[in-house]
């Protein structure tokens, strides 16, 4: 475990995250801040989580050699394939992990928000499985876009609360979300769909989307007598499947960590989710770290083609990773992921979310070798992005 890439006992990695909560949350977040490590890491826990994500996600997710994308990119690529969890991406990893904590610390009530409805329906999955009871915040915006995860969500048993405030968007969503965590400290548990949010929810996030890359390297030693890749790629949102993709990785210096984040139109479009290419240092959910914002610091509406993506910060642990030159930060715009979706779609028959497309750009701006080994996470599959693509390659 990375002393000097991980979290420390104040919440913070280098000057990023902490907690930056309202007082009335402070209760909250000291108490899931004081149980959360000896709750994870007994042997109930762990019995009980590495049980579901065998059984019911179905882990560990294949490491495929991709001989065709390969071929073309003259290099080893291996994709790590969390498009074949059970609901279709990486979320269940971190909704099944907040769940099981939750009930340990005697809450029946779960909530969360959710902009695109990926983190809804993950946790909505997770509560009907547990037999907990789930509310979930969305922006009325956003309800009107994403109407079939909605419908999934309310299929699933969660009750489905528009946000009316503001954009009626991601950011007015959390704000009733952690209005209602304040309102109900006693029986509900607040579960975070991404490395971001006050400490500890980034740790945690990022610890239970660190299966990644511990099955990532037990494969590579099994498939090529290395466990150490020379590339690991992955798209950032809020950087979930990218740190999952980087965590046992993180003090192996040789690895290079890659990181892709959305540019939509492109980086001085005006519409845009490249959070560090044009970040500054603000707060945003809690946590201190790079946003977009305008001169006043007010948070600047972001843009993606992709859903899962188009978030105006990204999670602390990335930031600091920026700031000490240990990842590498590539950005991709729309027409950039879409190219690579369908490139990947011919050449291997795998077509992936909007999302993972976007970390499929960076084959294009890194320079290989033949004997580099290259593994890149595909965070999701392209199901839930048809309706673009059927618009977009005239299908
Ligand atoms: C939500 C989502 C993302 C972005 O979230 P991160 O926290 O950055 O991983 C990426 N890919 C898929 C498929 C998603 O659903």
């Amino acid at each position: 475990m990375s002393a000097k890439y991980n979290v420390d006992d104040k919440g913070m990695y280098g000057r990023f995250g902490g907690a930056w909560v309202p007082e009335m949350l402070q209760p909250n977040v000291d108490n899931l801040k004081k149980v959360y490590l000896d709750i994870i890491n007994s042997e109930e826990f762990q019995k009980e989580y590495v049980a579901l994500l065998k059984d019911y996600v179905g882990r560990p997710s294949p490491l495929y050699y991709a001989k065709r994308l390969s071929e073309v990119y003259g290099t080893n690529i291996y994709l790590k394939r969390e498009d074949l969890n059970h609901t279709g991406a990486h979320k269940i990893n971190n909704s099944l992990g907040q769940i099981l904590l939750a009930k340990k610390m005697g809450k029946n009530r779960i909530i969360a928000e959710t902009g695109a409805g990926q983190h809804g329906v993950a946790t909505a999955t997770a509560c009907a499985l547990m037999g907990m009871k789930c509310v979930v915040y969305m922006g009325a915006l956003d309800i009107e876009r994403q109407a079939p995860n909605v419908a999934r969500m309310k299929m699933l048993g969660a009750e489905v609360v528009a946000a009316e405030s503001g954009n009626q968007t991601l950011k007015d969503a959390t704000n009733e979300a952690l209005r209602d965590w304040i309102c109900n400290p006693e029986d509900t548990f607040y579960i975070i769909g991404s490395v971001v949010g006050p400490h500890p929810y980034p740790d945690m996030v990022a610890r239970f989307q660190s299966i990644i890359s511990k099955e990532i390297k037990d494969q590579l030693k099994e498939k090529t007598g290395n466990e150490l890749p020379d590339y690991v790629i992955a798209c950032v949102g809020g950087g979930s499947n990218a740190s999952g993709t980087f965590y046992h990785f993180l003090d192996d210096e040789s690895v290079k960590l890659v990181a892709v984040e959305a540019s939509g139109l492109g980086v001085d479009s005006g519409e845009t989710a490249a959070t560090i290419a044009l970040g500054d240092i603000g707060i945003i959910h809690g946590s201190k770290t790079y946003l977009i914002q305008d001169e006043d610091g007010q948070i600047i509406e972001p843009y993606s083609i992709s859903a899962g993506l188009d978030y105006p910060g990204i999670g602390p642990q990335h930031a600091h990773l920026r700031d000490t030159n240990r990842a590498i930060f590539l950005d991709a715009t729309d027409q950039e992921a879409l190219d690579c979706a369908l490139e990947l779609t011919r050449l291997e028959g795998i077509i992936p979310a909007l999302e993972s497309a976007h970390a499929l750009v960076a084959l294009k701006k890194l320079k290989f070798t033949k004997d580099n080994t290259v593994v890149l996470t595909v965070s999701g599959r392209g199901d839930k992005d048809m309706s673009t693509y059927m618009d977009r390659f005239n299908l």
